[in-house]
């Protein structure tokens, strides 16, 4: 019997309902004419991830985004993975092979330095944070020739902990640098960042890019603030489209349109009825608790 091909695809992740990942690569899908594929959210808990994801191939799906909390574990069950998601220790791409093979790669690093206005070579960084995409934007701006690349985050021990093994420096006051890059999830409800971050907005003159790994309805305030100041800077839509894009052709082996991707992004979103699919595929997996 023929192989059934597999047209689907999601993000894995809990939660994920906020997700706009499935507007932005179903965009993608439709400008590339690839009628009959579909992107959906795939809400699973920690302890059925493993299980889930093995069964993916076999329900039609080519490969599949990861996203908090399984970004380690999708590493750990791959079969074969990039030499930068083994330096990151995550991933969020798993393309599904023939046999159950399971290829893992990690697009937020590229995607990272790809989106950047002022080159990483030779610059300066400071990244605030010490969570997953801390170790995907200090590999990647290190890897792509940074200089020296500092690391604050709340828990300074932490911060020691990601800067030993991936060889940046961890700071625990803010400095000046080319490069201000937040990978802490203050700012995702709209509130001012300045409280919780190490930086006011006045020190944000002391950098000429600031890059926020996090989105926001309208934006968020650490943006607004570095492009009042006529800073570069980088907002969390154009990195989820960067990465989407580098998975999305990994999963179809087409070029998306990124055009197609960011006007999906700043449309607002997943629309209900993607939001409410993703919920049934969650109820079958998601023990009763
Ligand atoms: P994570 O592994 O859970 O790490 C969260 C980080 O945020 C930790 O460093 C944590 O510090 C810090 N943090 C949380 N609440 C804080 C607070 N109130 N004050 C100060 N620091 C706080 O998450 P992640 O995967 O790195 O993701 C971080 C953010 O980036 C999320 O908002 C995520 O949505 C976003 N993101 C965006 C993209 C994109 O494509 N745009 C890609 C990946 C991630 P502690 O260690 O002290 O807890």
């Amino acid at each position: 019997m023929a192989a059934r091909a597999r047209t689907r695809l999601g993000v894995l992740g809990r939660p994920v309902a906020h997700s706009r990942s499935p507007a932005i690569h179903n965009a993608a899908l439709a400008a590339a004419g690839l009628r009959g594929w579909r992107y959906q959210l795939l809400p699973v808990a920690p302890e059925l991830f493993e299980e889930v994801v093995r069964a993916l191939p076999e329900a039609g799906f080519a490969g599949a985004n990861v996203t908090i909390p399984h970004k380690r574990a999708a590493l750990a069950l791959a079969t074969t993975a990039t030499a930068r998601a083994r330096a990151i220790g995550a991933a969020n791409t798993l393309v599904f092979g023939a046999a159950g093979a399971i290829a893992a790669d990690n697009t937020d690093a590229p995607a990272l330095v790809a989106a950047l206005p002022v080159a990483a070579v030779d610059a300066t960084a400071l990244v605030l944070g010490a969570g997953g995409s801390a170790r995907a934007a200090v590999w990647a701006l290190l890897d792509a020739g940074a200089t020296r690349v500092a690391v604050w985050n709340r828990t300074p021990a932490r911060a020691r902990e990601l800067a030993r093994e991936l060889g940046a420096v961890a700071v625990e006051r803010a400095h000046g640098a080319d490069l201000l890059v937040n990978c802490t999830a203050v700012g995702l409800d709209g509130s001012s960042p300045f409280d919780r971050l190490p930086v006011t907005a006045g020190d944000l003159s002391s950098y000429r890019c600031v890059v926020d790994l996090v989105y926001a309805p309208g934006g968020t305030e650490l943006i607004a603030q570095a492009r009042a100041r006529g800073l570069g800077a980088v907002d969390g839509l154009q990195l989820l489209v960067g990465q989407g894009a580098l998975s999305f052709e990994q999963f179809t082996g087409v070029r998306p349109s990124i055009d197609a991707m960011r006007a999906a992004a700043a449309d607002g979103g997943v629309a209900p009825s993607e939001a409410s699919r993703g919920a049934a595929v969650d109820d079958s997996y998601r023990p009763a608790t």
